[in-house]
């Protein structure tokens, strides 16, 4: 736990969030600027910067394990969604700690920008 990092502190509930799935390891709740129609990200408990700094695979697959549920749950399952993991300046990462975006709910362009 950081208390300078936001996600951090929606995780211990003293900064809010709209949350829709939660376990041991990780939570996930509604992205407050959404990209698509169905837009959650995915954090781990424990504080962990950025991909880069994952050094156990417990952390990484209850990740993916989570993105896929909350997409499930989200009814984007079927028609598809994506999943984005932003690492560092050139990949657009804003908040330093580690979340996967799970976008869905419209038509998704490729390549991003
Ligand atoms: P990044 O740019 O680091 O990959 O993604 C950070 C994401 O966090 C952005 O999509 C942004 O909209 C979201 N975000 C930033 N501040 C907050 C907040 O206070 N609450 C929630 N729910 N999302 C936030
Ligand atoms: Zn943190």
């Amino acid at each position: 736990m950081s208390k300078h990092c936001l996600f951090c502190r929606i995780i211990s509930r003293e900064v809010a969030s709209d949350i829709v799935a939660e376990n041991d390891d990780c939570l996930a709740f509604k992205d407050a600027d959404p990209q698509a129609p169905f837009h959650v990200l995915v954090v781990p408990k424990k504080h962990i910067s950025s991909l880069n700094d994952v050094d156990d695979a417990q952390t990484a697959g209850a990740l993916a394990l989570m993105a896929a549920q909350v997409a499930r749950e989200g009814g984007v399952a079927d028609s598809g969604y994506r999943t984005v993991i932003n690492t560092n300046g050139n990949g657009g990462q804003s908040v330093f700690h580690l979340h996967v975006h799970v976008l869905g709910g419209r038509k998704l362009t490729w390549p991003p920008g």
